[in-house]
């Protein structure tokens, strides 16, 4: 199947602001982006840069900082890159209608290895066992996506933080860290500025 054909096949992109459909070339450096969408249900999509489109989650309750938090992360469509910079309001009745907010993002690097070699993120994807180092502006270090359900119609896979330095059990950035990472805003002044 082509690259975002259900990304282009679920919207009408003449009535959503949301970006074009475009496979961008790899960088040097991957990004990471977890956008805030109050959408009929609220969730954090979880996004990361692997081959040159942007490989999606939705997380209902958000990332944990806390490495005994298993959160649920359901694969979603694959994004276009330039959606990590995407911020304001899909028209109610749009795909997806609601307030987006880029809650987060960053550079993040694999470091998934298996026999003492690094596990090329495509193959991790397939395997269902990410293992990535975050470098973001609230989230940093290590995080697992794990599929937890193979050859079944659901793609579950649950988002973990790793133990490392940057694990913090107290710390709940979802709730108290709750404006844009890019543009300091929160979801109210986001929705009025359209
Ligand atoms: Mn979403």
């Amino acid at each position: 199947m082509p690259k975002l054909k259900k990304y282009v096949e679920r919207r009408d992109l003449s009535k959503s602001k949301e970006p074009k459909a475009v496979v961008k070339l790899k960088g040097s450096k991957q990004i990471f982006v977890i956008q805030k969408h109050e959408a009929s249900h609220l969730h954090y999509d979880f996004r990361l840069e692997i081959d040159g489109v942007l490989v999606s989650w939705a997380v209902p309750k958000g990332p944990s900082t806390n490495p005994a938090d298993k959160r649920l992360a359901v694969r979603t469509d694959d994004h276009p890159m330039d959606y990590a910079k995407f911020e304001g309001i899909i028209p109610e009745g749009n795909y997806g209608g609601g307030t987006v907010m880029v809650w987060d993002y960053g550079i993040y690097k694999n470091i998934k290895v298996k026999d003492g070699k690094l596990v090329p993120m495509k193959q991790c994807l397939k395997n269902g066992q990410i293992e990535v180092w975050l470098d973001g502006h609230k989230l940093k270090g290590g995080y697992a996506l794990i599929k937890t359900k193979f050859g079944s119609s659901g793609d579950n896979w649950l988002l973990v933080k790793m133990r490392d330095d940057e694990a913090d059990a107290r710390r709940n950035p979802v709730s108290t860290q709750n404006k844009s990472a890019l543009t300091d805003r929160t979801m109210t002044e986001i929705k009025k500025a359209q």
